[in-house]
């Protein structure tokens, strides 16, 4: 049984493991995500639901209609207010966990880019990424 990676929040009241999908990791430029984020973009990473287990503490949720029109939970830790991972109605029994969260966050390189059409320009990523200017498409 693979017992996944591991990963948490800064101040480590929440902890959880997951068994992220490889070439499943994208940047995502979406307005929400550079709000929410405090920064450029979201990392994230596809992984099973069932594979997403808290080993420590709880998560808050803050629900909201994305870019998509779908509505997104956007869950984070109540204590130091780190965003880890998110589910939503386009993407049912799938979480996307931060990348940046992982213990180790090399684990997993993001393959696409998604939302680029909100991008910012000043941050660009790597050229090699293929690109989306809405919702990227699954290619796992
Ligand atoms: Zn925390
Ligand atoms: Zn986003």
């Amino acid at each position: 049984m693979d017992e996944g990676l591991s990963g948490g929040c800064l101040c480590g009241t929440v902890r959880y493991t997951a068994t992220p999908k490889p070439e499943s990791a994208y940047y995502c430029h979406c307005r929400d995500c550079q709000v929410g984020s405090a920064s450029a973009f979201t990392v994230a990473i596809y992984s099973d639901e069932k594979s997403f287990q808290l080993t420590s503490g709880e998560l808050a949720t803050y629900s909201k209609v994305a870019d998509s029109g779908r509505n997104l939970n956007r869950m984070f830790c109540p204590q130091c207010g780190t965003p880890l991972a998110w589910t939503g109605d386009g993407f049912p029994g799938t979480i996307l966990i931060s990348l940046s969260s992982l213990d180790d966050p090399e684990a997993f390189s993001p393959v696409h880019e998604g939302w680029t059409a909100s991008a910012v320009s000043w941050c660009r990523v790597h050229d090699s990424v293929k690109s989306f200017p809405g919702r990227p498409e699954r290619e796992f």
